[in-house]
């Protein structure tokens, strides 16, 4: 029997590896899933609702790792609790393999097999574990449920005997997984969306969500994707022309959500401190790449700032604040990456090494750190 550990995250977290939902289909699969009493509260998954799909659920951290074969978190677990596992236990987290390079290899040197969730290849068979898009789809949602909260005045048009309330003008720069759903979500709201990217691809999936699209479209932008379907840091000349775009449009918005980034790299600076002084007092900017430096110039990641009367947030972890939402996709994803590594028949682990998302998430295993990308550092 394949027995799976989950123990509480530090430090804030309030999402969990398991759900409910996916506790049945572990233990229908044949595995024995051990809970940290209280893992799920953050979440809102009680103790009582996990054990009646099936988890058993363990006094302490310690407990439930004891001899697992597969410890799923949602963070980096620490050495320790990794140390607890069975040797050559497979470990599934968002392991920021590239952060912490002494931490990461103080937790390859346990032995354990070190799958990092973010790493998941984007390809079609993986969609259902792709941790960065069902996190990110969370996060552009509740940038712009934020951004309308600190907003102070109202987002969709409002006609009253009392007069006219206009629509507000909302902006999303960068139309990846999370700036689809901030524009979806600023729709719903009833905001005047406009959205830019410099990725071809995104000019259709924007008018197709009824938001107008704004970009520079010269030769440069039709090569702006790379063969992975991410974007090229663009050139100097690009960037002045994108900036001249940006500081005549941005005037005007009432809300600006910033979510553009280039993997590997900063985040590209596409908002000015000098655009920022010509924006409407009360105009708010919510800026998603924060934790990779931010998009505008003023972010300050982790928190929310006042400048000129322009509020600029630059939260960190905004799907971790919708955590019961966030834990359930993640779980899930989980649950069908680890699908792929159990042999149903016989109720045993059965990885295939050789297996392309394997080969992707494997960043240590037997001691040492394999993935090449992490050995790289890049
Ligand atoms: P991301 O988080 O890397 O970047 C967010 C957006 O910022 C991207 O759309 C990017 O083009 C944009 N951007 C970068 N530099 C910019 C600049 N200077 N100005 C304006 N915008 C800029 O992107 P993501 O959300 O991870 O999505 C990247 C791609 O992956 C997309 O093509 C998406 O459709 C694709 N995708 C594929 C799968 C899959 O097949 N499993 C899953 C999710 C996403």
């Amino acid at each position: 029997m394949v027995t799976i550990a989950v123990t509480a995250e530090r430090d804030g977290e309030a999402r969990v590896a398991v759900s409910p939902e996916t506790v049945k289909k572990l233990t229908g699969l044949g595995c024995a899933v051990r809970v940290e009493t209280g893992a799920g509260a953050g979440s809102r998954f009680a103790d009582a609702a996990l054990a009646a799909q099936g988890a058993i659920i363990a006094a302490s951290g310690p407990e439930a790792l004891s001899g697992a074969d597969i410890l799923l978190k949602v963070r980096r677990p620490s050495a320790e609790e990794v140390r607890a596992l069975k040797p050559g236990a497979i470990v599934a987290a968002m392991l920021a393999p590239y952060d912490d390079r002494a931490g990461l290899e103080a937790l390859a040197a346990s032995g354990a097999s070190l799958m990092a969730m973010e790493l998941m290849p984007r390809i079609s068979r993986a969609q259902s574990m792709d941790v960065l898009s069902s996190q990110a789809n969370l996060a552009g949602y509740k940038a712009v449920v934020d951004a309308a909260a600190m907003f102070g005045q109202a987002v969709p048009m409002m006609m009253t005997a009392a007069g006219t309330v206009p629509a507000a003008k909302v902006f999303v720069m960068g139309v990846g997984v999370a700036g689809l759903q901030a524009i979806a979500t600023a729709r719903r709201l009833g905001g005047i969306v406009s959205a830019t990217d410099v990725r071809p691809a995104t000019k259709e999936q924007v008018a197709s969500l009824g938001a107008k699209f704004i970009a520079v479209e010269d030769e440069e932008f039709k090569q702006a994707q790379t063969a992975a379907g991410y974007a090229k840091p663009m050139s100097a000349e690009y960037q002045k022309k994108q900036y001249e775009l940006v500081a005549s449009h941005i005037k005007a918005q009432d809300i600006v959500i910033t979510t553009a980034l280039i993997p590997g790299r900063p985040a590209p600076k596409l908002i000015r401190a000098a655009m920022v002084d010509t924006m409407k007092p009360g105009a708010v900017i919510v800026d998603l790449a924060a934790e990779r430096g931010g998009n505008c110039e003023l972010t300050e990641a982790g928190k929310t700032i006042e400048h000129n009367g322009v509020t600029i947030a630059g939260p960190l972890n905004l799907a971790g604040q919708v955590p019961v939402n966030a834990s359930s996709l993640y779980a899930k994803n989980l649950l069908a990456f680890l699908e792929t590594m159990i042999d149903k028949k016989e109720k045993v682990l059965k990885v295939n090494w050789d297996d392309e998302i394997v080969k992707g998430t494997l960043v240590a295993k037997d001691g040492r750190i394999v993935h090449p990308a992490v050995l790289q550092g890049a």
